[in-house]
């Protein structure tokens, strides 16, 4: 394994941005997943930082929503401009913190990030509303989208900068101010970001950033003053997230965990199938609510399948996220690695077969060999669980019925791919298969104008394309009456006699 000189390696301490001011708040080490060591520290909020950063929001949010669709989308492509000026501290930033290779987020995280955040700043100015027209005889409605007001957005550590874009996009898009809590232990590109912000002309309180842990994202779910609360993480802080919001009857977004099955039939190309394998199973070492985790097999294609996919999991260059042949970095942290390697831990007391993998390695840092399990049973931990790490099961499966109801059997809905070069097969699978996305003979690409979002426990709402905007909106219905009629014809109903 090659290790490489980190560029950041002074111990910076990172503060929160709260309107326009850096605010350093007490101390908490950040670690570097590839070594194990602390290299710097962040703030961590405190109620009076989380109740600032919302009255800044606030006064920020009514002059923000006053402008034209044109000046917002321009201020918006502004800052895209100056992220893309720092693209590549921010793809190093965001390699060290959180251990992903720099190949994936100089060519991956980043750039795609700057992409999410120009669609949204061009396609707020398509927005209008859905009707205008005379439903009820002598009135016209108008439907306006209005803005929500203080959005707050919580994320998680797997793709800490691309998650922070897909909620301060739309939000600002559709008018909103926001204070995001990124990850604890991934904070610096979600703090960098909001300075670039502020250097690139947004207005001082639009992008707020307090940092810290469940208290400080509790405070945000709770505060009055908050009327959204858009969630990426866990299925279990999404209920958690869900229940206090239903105290403040807030608007919720959650994108949750994820258990995509990844279904080759006999009449698939196995080589494509395998290469899509290796990449939709490892990408991120597995730390991907759309990776894929549990491979259905035709009897037939088996053990071909199985055969390939092993020979290029094996191939897998795991290393230093700096090194130019890593293709896959550390797990994000000591705690990830320990749930990691556990499910493999009970799936060897389960007597499931360990096809490769599966060891912990006596490396410093938290890097784990991609592995795979193979026909366990289907009420398997491994097979049940989100294990969010480079550990799949690959299984059977009889017939196109078997398959499916394979497929749809766990709490999960977030993604799937189908492998099959039939058409018709194509068509009845994808629609047969209870997920958010369906990729049919490949797994993994997003894009800014389509849809990303869960069915089942993997959500509510979508991120990315308008259906995103639309969920930073609230819709407003404006009647106007058409006619100057001072009694109206229905108004007997209420009142007096039918004339
Ligand atoms: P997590 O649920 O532990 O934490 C997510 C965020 O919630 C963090 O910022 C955390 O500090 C905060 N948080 C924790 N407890 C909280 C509470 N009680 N109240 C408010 N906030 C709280 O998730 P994680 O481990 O950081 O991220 C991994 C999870 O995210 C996986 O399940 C993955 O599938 C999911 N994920 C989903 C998507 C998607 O689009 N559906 C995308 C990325 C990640």
């Amino acid at each position: 394994m090659l290790t490489t000189e980190h560029p950041t390696a002074q111990a910076t301490h990172y503060p929160m941005v709260i309107g326009d001011e850096l605010v350093a708040t007490g101390s908490q080490d950040l670690i570097d997943p590839a070594t194990g060591q602390a290299f710097a520290t962040v703030a961590v909020a405190k109620t009076e930082d989380v109740n600032q950063a919302v009255i800044h929001a606030k006064q920020a949010q009514v002059s923000w929503a006053e402008l034209t669709y044109g000046e917002r989308s321009a201020a918006l492509m502004k800052f895209a401009d100056a992220l893309e000026q720092k693209a590549d501290l921010l793809a190093k930033l965001e390699s060290q913190n959180a251990g992903k290779p720099l190949k994936l987020t100089q060519n991956g995280d980043i750039p795609v990030a700057i992409d999410n955040l120009r669609y949204f700043a061009s396609v707020l100015r398509r927005q209008e509303g859905a009707a205008a027209g005379s439903y009820v005889g002598g009135y016209t409605s108008m439907l306006r989208r209005e803005p929500i007001g203080v959005v707050a957005a919580i994320t998680p550590w797997n793709y800490p900068l691309m998650m922070a874009v897909w909620k301060i996009g739309p939000a600002l898009a559709a008018g909103n101010a926001i204070v995001i809590k990124p990850a604890p232990n991934t904070p610096i590109t979600t703090i960098e970001l909001a300075k670039v912000a502020l250097e690139s002309g947004l207005p001082a309180g639009l992008i707020n950033v307090v940092t810290g842990g469940a208290e400080v994202g509790e405070r945000l779910c709770t505060h009055p003053d908050i009327r959204m609360l858009s969630f990426t993480g866990s299925t279990q802080t999404g209920k958690r997230v869900m229940e206090l919001a239903s105290q403040g009857v807030k608007r919720v977004t959650i994108e949750l965990g994820g258990k995509a099955p990844f279904v080759v039939f006999a009449d698939a190309d196995i080589e494509a199938a395998a290469q899509g394998a290796v990449v939709g199973a490892y990408a991120n070492s597995g730390q991907d609510c759309t990776a894929a985790t549990r491979f259905y097999v035709q009897n037939e294609a088996y053990d071909a399948f199985l055969k390939r996919f092993t020979e290029l999991t094996k191939q897998i260059r795991v290393g230093h996220p700096f090194a130019p042949d890593t293709d896959i970095g550390p797990l994000a942290s000591a705690a990830q690695l320990h749930k990691v390697h556990s499910y493999v831990e009970a799936a060897r007391q389960q007597e499931i077969k360990v096809v490769t993998g599966g060891e912990l390695s006596d490396q410093p840092g938290y890097f784990y060999q991609p592995t795979i399990l193979a026909e366990a049973p289907q009420n398997a931990s491994c097979v049940q669980e989100e294990i969010f790490g480079p550990v799949v099961v690959v299984n059977r499966f009889r017939d196109e019925a078997e398959a499916i109801a394979s497929a749809n059997d766990t709490k999960y809905g977030l993604a799937a791919s189908v492998w099959t070069t039939n058409v018709q097969r194509a068509m009845r699978v994808s629609a047969a298969i209870e997920a958010g996305t369906v990729w049919v003979n490949d797994h993994l690409p997003l894009g800014s104008e389509i849809p990303h979002g869960g069915f089942k426990h993997s959500g509510i709402g979508k991120d990315l394309s308008h259906y995103a905007l639309e969920e930073y909106t609230i819709v407003k219905h404006v009647m106007l009456d058409n006619t100057g009629v001072q009694r109206k014809p229905w108004h007997f109903t209420v009142f007096g006699e039918a004339e």
